[in-house]
């Protein structure tokens, strides 16, 4: 459960960029922003209150004005009138988001490339190359993705460390 951010181009933030190692181009995404509760229990236990002040306790109001607005007769329903077939609306919206990005912003704001020397050749006791002797290989240049939090700069520092050590 990370969060997400709308930006003027499309999304990011922490789940988006974590995502992002996964994702390769034209695969589908799908996303579940609301993780934490099923929005059919939401609309039970406010089943008096509007849809729109119900959601915007779990959920920032904007985001809900906007996206929930997309079937904007729900938005001002009590949680008792809204239908079986409008909960599976609001379910697909909320939880079962299905999309697939058109792209990502590419080099120019990744923070982390995926690929690189294959770590089955290189000595893991001294970052050495298995297949030229005194050739030695650290951080990012290894096929080494660590997710967001800062596990990406302990690797370059880590691998940096021990093949210092050992040339
Ligand atoms: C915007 C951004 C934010 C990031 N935030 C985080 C974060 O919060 N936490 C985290 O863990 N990681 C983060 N990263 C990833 C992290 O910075 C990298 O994984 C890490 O710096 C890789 O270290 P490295 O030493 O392998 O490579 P680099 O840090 O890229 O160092 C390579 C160095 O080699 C130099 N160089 C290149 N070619 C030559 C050449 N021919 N001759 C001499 N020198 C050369 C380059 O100038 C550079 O100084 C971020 C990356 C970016 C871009």
């Amino acid at each position: 459960m990370e969060n997400i951010l709308f930006t003027h181009r499309g999304l990011s933030g922490p789940a988006v960029l974590k995502a992002s190692l996964y994702w390769s181009h034209r695969e589908k995404v799908r996303i579940n922003f609301l993780p934490s509760i099923d929005v059919s229990e939401i609309l039970s236990k406010n089943s008096k209150k509007i849809v729109l002040n119900s959601l915007k306790e779990y959920l920032p109001v904007r985001f809900v004005e906007t996206w929930i607005g997309q079937i904007p007769r729900i938005l001002q329903k009590k949680g008792a009138e809204v239908s079986k077939k409008e909960i599976l609306e609001l379910k697909e919206l909320l939880h079962e988001f299905d999309f697939i990005p058109s792209g990502t912003e590419g080099y120019r704001k990744a923070e982390v490339t995926r690929g690189g020397v294959d770590t089955d050749q290189v000595s893991s006791k001294t970052m050495e190359s298995k297949l030229s002797p005194g050739l030695f290989f650290i951080g990012e240049v290894l096929d080494v993705t660590g997710l967001l939090g800062g596990y990406n700069f302990q690797w370059a520092w880590s691998s940096g460390y021990v093949a210092a050590s050992n040339v």
